[in-house]
C-alpha cells in the first residue's frame, strides 16, 4: 500500500469501516490500518450488554443530544440518520428492534454477526486490512509512520482518513496518542475527558477525611445497585432509574446520563453535587408522616425499614451521609429521604469511561471533515469533540461522521487543488 493511488483509513472501529465502505463504493482502492490484530474491538464489547445501534427518537431531539455541538452533528446525522443506520443493518442481514426505552437493537442484540457480514462485505468490495499496523505519526517527508511487528513501514496514500477513536478503554486500541501529534501539527484539540463515566465521592459525614466511602460502607455495598432512585444536579432535572455503588464512588447508567453536567460542575468548582431522591415513588408529605410516626422502642433503622420499605443498602446511605444529629431530626431526614445530598470530588478516569469528550474541535475541519492544517487528512468518529449520552447516540455519530468524512474526501480528490 505504498501506491499513491490508495487512500489510508487508520483505525478499523465503527467510523473507520463506514469511512472505508463509502470509499470503496466511490471506486476507491482503500486500505485499513489498525494497531490491534484485528478490528471492531470496541465494537464487540458494546456487544456484550446488548448492542445498542441508535435511538428511535424524532430527529430533533435525537440531534439534541449532543448539546453544544448538536449545530456540528445535525449535518451529519441528516446524511446517515438512525431509520438510515437499521436500513444498513438490515442490508447486511441484521433486523432490528425498538426496545422499550426506544433504543434500537440487532434482533439477537449482538455485535459480532453484523461485524461479521460487515467484513466480508469489505472485502468483497476490496478493501484491504493492514493489522497490527500502529501508526505513530507523519515523517518528515509527510509519509505516514507505522509500527508493525516487521519494524517501521512508512506509507505514501493519495489521501488519509484517521478515525482512531477516543481514549476509554485503551486496552481494545483507542488510546488518545494521536492528540498531541495533532495539536504539534496545529490542529485544534480540545482535551480529552471522561464522558459516561463514573464518579469518585466524597467527603462524606462517615468518611470526613475522605475521599471515598467509609471503609465500612464500601466493603458492604460495592458492586450493588441503588433503586428505585432519582438523581438531579445542577443543569439536570431529577430522572428515575438506577446506579450502582463502587469501591469510591457510583456509575452505571443514572450517572452517565448526568456525567457531562457532573464533570462540568467539578471543573468550574472543585466538587459537584448530586441530589437523591431514595423514594421517588412517594410524595415529601408522606415520607414526613411516615417519618414523624411514633416508632415506640423500635429502632430508627427498623422504624423506617417497616413504614418506608427502606432497604440495607439506602439505610446505610443515610448513615453514611447524614450525621447522627440529622439522622434524628424527622424534619431533616424526611427532606434528606427526597433529596440526600451526595458531595462528587472527581470522575474516573477516561480509561474506565464508556466514551470520550474532547477531541478534534469542529472549527479546525472543513465541512467535509478534512483538517485545514492538513489537506488531505479526514477525521471521523469518537475523536472528534462531541459528546453524547448512552443511547445508541455514539454509534450512530461515529458512523455518520465516517459516512461524510470519506464523502468529503472523495469530493476533494475530484475537486480542483
Ligand atoms: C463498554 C462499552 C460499551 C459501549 N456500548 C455502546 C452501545 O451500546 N451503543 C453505542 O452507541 N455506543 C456504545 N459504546 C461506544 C462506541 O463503542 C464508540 O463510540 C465507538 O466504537 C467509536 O467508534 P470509532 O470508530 O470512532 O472508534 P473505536 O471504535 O474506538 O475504533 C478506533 C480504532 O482505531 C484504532 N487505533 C487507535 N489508535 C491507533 C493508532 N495509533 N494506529 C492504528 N490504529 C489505531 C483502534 O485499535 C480501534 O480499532 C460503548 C463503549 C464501551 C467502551
Amino acid at each position: 500500500m505504498s501506491s499513491p493511488d490508495s487512500i489510508a483509513v487508520i483505525g478499523g472501529g465503527p467510523a473507520g469501516l463506514m469511512a472505508a465502505e463509502v470509499l470503496a463504493a466511490a471506486g476507491h482502492a482503500v486500505t485499513v490500518f489498525d494497531a490491534k490484530p484485528s478490528v471492531g474491538r470496541k465494537f464487540l464489547l458494546a456487544g456484550k450488554g446488548g448492542l445498542n445501534l441508535t435511538h428511535s427518537e424524532p430527529f430533533e431531539p435525537f440531534v439534541g443530544r449532543f448539546g453544544t455541538r448538536a449545530a456540528q452533528i445535525a449535518p451529519l446525522l441528516r446524511g446517515f440518520d438512525a431509520d438510515a443506520l437499521r436500513t444498513w443493518a438490515a442490508g447486511l442481514g441484521v433486523q432490528t428492534f425498538v426496545g422499550t426505552s426506544g433504543r434500537v437493537f440487532p434482533t439477537d442484540l449482538k455485535a459480532a454477526p453484523l461485524l461479521r457480514a460487515w467484513l466480508q462485505r469489505l472485502r468483497a468490495a476490496g478493501v484491504k486490512f493492514a493489522m497490527r499496523h500502529r501508526w505513530t505519526g507523519w515523517a518528515d517527508d509527510g509519509s505516514l509512520r507505522f509500527a508493525t511487528p516487521d519494524g517501521e513501514r512508512l506509507v505514501t496514500p493519495r489521501a488519509t482518513l484517521l478515525a482512531l477513536g477516543g481514549a476509554s478503554w485503551p486496552q481494545l486500541g483507542s488510546d488518545g496518542a494521536w492528540a498531541p501529534w495533532l495539536a504539534a501539527r496545529g490542529v485544534d484539540v480540545a482535551p480529552l475527558q471522561p464522558a459516561n463515566c463514573g464518579f469518585d465521592v466524597g467527603p462524606t459525614a462517615a468518611h470526613a477525611a475522605g475521599p471515598g466511602w467509609s471503609e465500612r460502607f464500601a466493603t458492604e455495598f460495592a458492586g450493588q445497585p441503588v433503586k428505585p432512585v432519582a438523581l438531579a444536579t445542577d443543569g439536570v432535572a431529577s430522572r428515575p432509574g438506577e446506579f450502582v455503588i463502587t469501591a469510591t464512588g457510583i456509575e452505571g447508567s443514572l450517572v452517565y446520563a448526568a456525567s457531562s453536567a457532573l464533570r462540568e460542575q467539578i471543573a468550574r468548582t472543585g466538587t459537584a453535587t448530586l441530589a437523591l431522591d431514595l423514594l421517588p415513588q412517594l410524595t415529601p408529605e408522606r415520607v414526613l408522616a411516615e417519618v414523624k410516626h411514633p416508632r415506640g422502642s423500635r429502632s430508627l433503622s427498623s422504624h423506617l425499614k417497616s413504614r418506608l420499605n427502606l432497604g440495607a443498602l439506602k439505610l446505610g446511605l443515610l448513615h453514611e451521609l447524614l450525621t447522627r444529629e440529622q439522622m434524628l431530626d424527622a424534619a431533616t431526614l424526611a427532606a434528606a429521604l427526597k433529596s440526600l445530598p451526595l458531595t462528587l470530588h472527581a470522575p474516573r478516569p477516561v480509561a474506565e469511561a464508556i466514551s470520550t469528550a474532547g477531541g478534534v474541535r469542529f472549527e479546525a475541519l472543513t465541512d467535509g471533515l478534512m483538517l485545514t492544517a492538513l489537506p488531505g487528512v479526514f477525521v471521523a468518529g469518537e475523536m472528534l469533540d462531541w459528546e453524547a449520552p448512552t443511547g445508541g447516540y455514539l454509534l450512530t455519530a461515529s458512523l455518520a461522521s465516517g459516512r461524510a468524512a470519506a464523502q468529503g474526501l472523495v469530493g476533494w480528490l475530484a475537486g480542483p487543488r
